[in-house]
């Protein structure tokens, strides 16, 4: 699943190619599931909605995209599992899991006319218009915690003291802080030491300290190399990430640990799993909830 900085290569690269154009024309080869249009636009359909809007700015909020448009409406987007935008030619042949494509008015600077294409194998991903006044009334927008990249030492301190619960699916959960999965919390755990099932309340300032400053610098490189791709992530040319010559545990299950060679193994924790070292990543057992 596209995780914090998978998401916002893709919004990155909304704001170079799309950002600023009006949609002209919207093809819907979706299931119903996939696209949800408010109640508030009455009987119109996703494709009337969005036709002659401007995109006016492209953000990101934990693993969500956050299109607007004018007129004070929202294109909110989930990647979910596999979902993907592609930036391409307009007479490129539309693959079957080209679900949704977007004609946008050409300038006389488009030599070759593009469009957009929201591509998704297993359809899971969601494309939902809201008016702007109703969007962060929604549970999943409402209830998200804070950005990892924007909480401070202290507050992410205070966070964790504050909950008793494992740290891997504290992590992992979108309302305790938005846009880690299940790649970057294995590898924070790892650069930290701490094991996956260590509850919070017991883990001390130092090392929650060191894990605030391991997240941020694991996600501002994996930003900086465009994500990582372990499965079908690409960027909006097509282009996969860069960050996963760079996992330490992440899918090294049985693998030697680089640093002290104990063999990484893998774990159901919660309800995913986990990658971890044994020997680095300890645990004291009166610090596990069975
Ligand atoms: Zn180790």
């Amino acid at each position: 699943m596209p995780e914090l900085p998978e998401v916002e290569t893709i919004v990155r690269g909304l704001r170079k190619t799309v950002a600023g154009k009006t949609i002209t024309k919207v093809h819907v080869n979706a299931p119903h599931s996939l696209i949800q249009v408010s109640d508030s636009f009455g009987s119109k359909s996703f494709a009337d909605v969005l036709q002659k809007r401007r995109i006016i700015q492209v953000d990101r909020r934990g693993k969500n995209i956050l299109i607007a448009l004018n007129g004070d409406i929202t294109l909110w987007v989930h990647l979910k599992m596999t979902g993907r935008f592609v930036h391409i030619e307009y007479n490129h042949p539309v693959n079957k899991h080209d679900l949704v494509i977007f004609d946008f008015k050409s300038t006389c600077t488009n030599r070759i006319r593009y469009h957009l294409r929201f591509n998704d194998y297993r359809r899971f991903g969601r494309l939902r218009l809201f008016h702007n006044d109703e969007l962060w009334l929604q549970k999943a927008l409402a209830n998200l915690g804070p950005e990892p990249l924007e909480i401070s030492r202290d507050e992410f301190i205070s966070l964790c003291r504050g909950r008793t619960r494992m740290i891997k699916p504290a992590l992992l959960d979108q309302t305790f802080l938005a846009g880690l999965g299940n790649i970057y919390t294995d590898e924070a755990l790892y650069a930290a030491r701490i094991h996956p099932r260590k509850i919070t309340s017991t883990i001390s300032r130092k090392k929650l300290y060191e894990l605030h400053g391991h997240i941020q610098r694991l996600l501002r490189k994996a930003i900086r190399l465009m994500g990582t791709t372990v499965d079908s992530f690409s960027d909006l040319d097509g282009r996969a990430g860069r960050f996963q010559k760079y996992l330490l545990v992440y899918g090294r299950e049985g693998m030697p640990c680089t640093r002290c060679g104990t063999t990484i193994i893998r774990k159901k924790i919660g309800s995913r799993s986990a990658h971890f070292c044994p020997r680095c990543q300890r645990l004291r057992s009166r610090n596990t909830i069975h």
